[in-house]
């Protein structure tokens, strides 16, 4: 670091150090879009070997609060993003502005400004009647500056604005190419408040400086701040970074936002990243789905562990142009990730879920653990993201307490099903069925039908709507498996119960 802690044009910082920094301000939820933020900084400090710093900016004493700080961390750590230094809270790092403004005022880059509001507006008014871009007229700039600091010792308030040079500002933005500014669009901008607060473009600035900030990753939503920021290092003498912004994330009705929700096919597109985490996706699924977002391999890979994200990632490849949001790419990657599971990590993204359901205690967790793994085994070819264990887990751990109406009709639609039911439960209740796998009670159900003289497909939908009181799902003899022989067989009997008692009432309906 150098000896004066800040990085300046004269250059003490050596050039190989890559500093990065993700700098939420702790107003909100992590955002998807602040999510995918940190990311890209995380893989680009992983892919260069460099730091990456936790900057939280909470200086918005109305806004910020802790409980977002939490969530902030708890959805970095849950994605697996770890950083090097920080969190360093803006909030408590006051002190080290004030001779930086003091700076600016005696090197003229600085001046204060008088101003009251209702001249500002009436400036304003005057300047859309004229159909001018409204922007300080630059009134106090010119000020002495013996005046304007008499002025400020005897109380009159001010702020200090940011003398802007004229001319251009450029950066070889990297991920937009070149970009220029002309300062003609900007305003000589407010860098320190008149109740002495520094604004977000000082701080920013400084703090990046004095962290020795190499390279600023963040939303294309900051893009107008950067020429501030560009122009503020040089007012103060420090080389400014490189800076990176990343196209905003649009849902199907344009920029994803906390305010309003979007759907796509019907599903809220969520936005922030509890969210996906209390939907039970796995991390590292979501990790990829958002490095995808704005960032492609080769036009055809897509599926990447954290791990190889990082060789692959690099911030020039990220597009220039808005991402959208694909719903059914994030399940499929779910899928994926879920399927490469060790058989103790996907009981163990089930279990929350199937506890919230009540589907499980903790007694359970040492008990069943046969058929908590056999559940799991059934899930991994099956399940997106883990919540969605609650369909199959209700009947496997839970009981079938009624029958859905497809499941109804499936058991109602021949009149010999209970006798049906009841015989096959016979069948399979016999000891040399007792360890058969799926394919013996397969091929045995099969064999039943055919010397019973009916159709297998007459067998199995009552025999599933039993089973699970519903008509879909994984297959049947793996659900039998699943439920156990002994709970199936009274499963089987007691829909027989059930439809001979539900016929009986539909007939005494049509004949009455
Ligand atoms: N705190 C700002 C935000 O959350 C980020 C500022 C920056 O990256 O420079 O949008």
């Amino acid at each position: 670091m150098c000896s004066s802690g800040l990085r300046t044009t004269g250059g003490c910082m050596s050039e190989q150090t890559v500093r990065l920094r993700f700098a939420p301000s702790n107003t909100g939820f992590l955002h998807i879009g602040g999510a995918r933020t940190a990311l890209y900084n995380w893989l680009e400090a992983r892919r260069l070997g460099g730091t990456l710093v936790l900057r939280i900016e909470d200086t918005d004493s109305e806004r910020s609060r802790d409980e977002f700080t939490d969530d902030i961390l708890a959805s970095l750590r849950w994605m697996g993003i770890d950083w090097d230094e920080g969190p360093i809270f803006q909030s408590q790092r006051g002190d080290i502005y004030s001779p930086h403004i003091q700076r600016l005022l005696e090197t003229g880059h600085g001046y204060r400004c008088f101003c009251s509001s209702e001249r500002l507006a009436e400036v304003r008014e005057k300047q859309w009647a004229a159909k001018q871009t409204p922007r300080y007229d630059r009134l106090c700039r010119n000020l002495d500056a013996g005046e304007a600091a008499a002025r400020a010792g005897g109380g009159e308030p001010f702020v200090i604005r940011l003398a802007l040079p004229d001319g251009e500002v450029s950066w070889d933005d990297l991920v937009r190419g070149r970009v220029t500014w002309s300062t003609s669009e900007l305003d000589d901008l407010v860098l320190v408040r008149s109740d002495g607060s520094p604004t977000y473009n000082l701080v920013a600035t400084l703090d990046d400086a004095s962290m020795e900030i190499s390279h600023v990753i963040r939303g294309d939503d900051h893009t107008s701040n950067t020429p501030k920021q560009i122009l503020i290092a040089r007012a103060l003498g420090f080389e400014p970074p490189k800076y990176g912004h990343i196209p905003l994330i649009h849902g199907p009705h344009g920029k994803l936002s906390k305010r309003k929700v979007q759907m796509q096919d019907g599903v809220k597109i969520l936005t922030d990243v509890r969210d996906y985490m209390a939907k039970g996706y796995p991390a590292d699924a979501f990790v990829n789905f958002l490095a995808l977002l704005g960032w492609g391999y080769d036009g055809a890979r897509e599926e990447f562990t954290p791990s190889e994200l990082i060789g692959a990632f690099s911030i020039d490849a990220v597009s220039k142009s808005a991402s959208s949001m694909n719903l059914d790419k994030l399940d499929h990657l779910g899928g994926v990730c879920i399927r490469r599971l060790a058989n103790a990590d996907i009981v163990a993204g089930m279990t929350p879920f199937l506890v919230a359901e009540g589907l499980l205690n903790e007694q359970d967790l040492s008990s069943r653990t046969d058929q908590l793994a056999a559940l799991g085994e059934a899930a991994r070819e099956r399940l997106d993201y883990f919540s969605a264990i609650v369909g199959i887990a209700s009947y496997v751990l839970g009981d079938v307490a009624d029958y859905d109406a497809k499941a109804r009709k499936n058991l109602l639609k021949r009149a010999e099903s209970p006798t049906r039911l009841r015989t096959y439960a016979a069948s399979v209740s016999q000891p040399d069925m007792a360890n058969a796998s799926a394919q013996v009670l397969e091929d045995h159900a099969r064999n039943h039908c055919k010397d019973a003289g009916f159709k297998f497909g007459d067998l199995v939908h009552p025999v599933r709507a039993a089973l699970t009181g519903v008509a879909g799902g994984p297959p049947l003899f793996d659900i039998m498996l699943l439920v156990g022989l002994e709970v199936s067989v009274s499963r089987l009997v007691k829909a027989a119960e059930w439809t001979e008692v539900e016929a009986q009432k539909l007939a005494d309906a049509s004949q009455g």
